[in-house]
């Protein structure tokens, strides 16, 4: 284990001048090679590219070729998963790359100050070894990420490019940016929480509006399309008043879960309001936009709510517009002219899609 102290070992003074010079030069190189990487992982709050900037700097720092850093999925997760962009390691569909959070490998870390080779490790907690998700990636090094006193992430780290062993002052170098990289997930973390809706898991208004105008920006700059969806759920105030409110956030949970899973990942979906939802396309002309809007439609059409032995259906209405960079001038503007179309959905029988005309 290495972990006693800040990460700085103290400059040995009686090796002579010439050396303690070396000695304090290199102090200083590794110092701002901190401040880089704490400059460039607080540049980021969204997760994957953080993880991303983790991982590289780490394996750059410590030439290793293999690195992966398990994390929590959600909010609410009571697990540590493997995320995905995971660099090098081989991987088994047959195993569960994830522990529980009261695993005692987890209890272990919170507790302890440090990084650890992996047989180190397994010496001081046994149930680590039993983790078919640790065992099977066989790392040499673990090392946690911890912020506020909790674990929030726990990296893997294998195979040295030089196949060196790791010195006492690369581990305490390594505890360093462990404590940039926890703080920085433990940000990433409370952006994710204040910009996401804790009932449906989708972003917020505020914060779709943040990325519309970035996007729009982006698209005018370049000429690329971009497509926006409002979707409105139909008579969904009757739906309550005949099943109650709660079946109502049941299905509003579903509705949300269906768009989700309609839209790629690169396509931004939102709760705009209470039964409201927005989706932003990148990419996306008129034809494309239409395309995605009658997908979702027609999936929360087919889409079944299970509640209280009842199975419910609800269905949207959905306006798109696409971004005309000479007139929609705010985020706002192209929203509603989406919402005028979602209106003449609702106008002309509900269940369907309408695409806003040229204004
Ligand atoms: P329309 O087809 O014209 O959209 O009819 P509607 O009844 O859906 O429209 P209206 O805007 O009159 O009603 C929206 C309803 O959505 C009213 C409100 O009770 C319900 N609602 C909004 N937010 C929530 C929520 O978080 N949970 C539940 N259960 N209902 C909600
Ligand atoms: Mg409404
Ligand atoms: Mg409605």
């Amino acid at each position: 284990m290495h972990g006693e102290g800040t990460g700085v070992t103290a400059i040995d003074w009686s090796a002579g001048p010439e050396a303690a010079r070396a000695a304090c030069e290199k102090r200083i190189y590794d110092l701002e090679q901190l401040l880089e990487i704490s400059k460039s992982l607080n540049s980021t709050l969204e997760y994957p590219i953080l993880i991303d900037s983790i991982l590289f700097t780490i394996m750059g720092q410590l030439r290793v070729v293999k690195a992966g850093l398990f994390s929590k999925k959600g909010l609410e997760s009571p697990t540590f998963s493997l995320y995905r962009n995971f660099k090098g390691f081989e991987i088994d569909q047959n195993i569960d790359y994830s522990f529980p959070e009261d695993h005692e490998l987890v209890r272990f870390l919170a507790r302890e100050a440090g990084v650890y080779r992996y047989g180190e490790l397994i010496s001081r907690v046994p149930e680590a070894a039993e983790l078919p998700a640790l065992r099977s990636l066989g790392p040499d090094l673990v090392v946690p990420l911890k912020a506020k006193g909790a674990v929030n992430g726990v990296i893997l780290l294998g195979d040295r490019i030089d196949s060196e062993s790791f010195s006492d002052y690369e581990l305490s170098q390594l505890l360093a940016i462990a404590d940039l990289a926890a703080g920085a997930v433990h940000n990433a973390f409370l952006f994710e929480l204040t910009t996401t809706d804790m009932m449906t898991k989708l972003k917020l208004k505020h914060y779709f509006y943040t990325v519309l105008l970035e996007r729009m920006e982006k698209a005018a700059e370049r000429g690329k399309d971009l497509s926006v969806l409002m979707l409105d759920i139909d008579h969904f105030k009757q739906f309550n008043d005949t099943y109650g409110h709660s079946c109502g956030d049941a299905v509003l949970k579903q509705v949300a879960r269906t768009l989700r899973e309609s839209v790629r990942p690169s396509d931004l979906a939102a709760r705009y309001g209470g039964e409201e939802f927005c989706v932003l396309l990148p990419d996306a002309d008129d034809a494309r936009a239409l395309a995605v809007a009658e997908r979702v439609r027609a999936a929360i059409e087919s889409a079944r709510t299970e509640y209280e032995g009842l199975s419910l259906q609800v269905t949207v209405s959905v306006g798109v517009a696409r971004y005309l960079p000479g007139h929609d001038i705010s985020g706002r503007n192209l929203i509603d002219r989406a919402d005028k179309a979602l209106y003449q959905s609702k106008q002309s029988g509900r269940n369907r899609v309408t695409v806003a005309g040229s204004p």
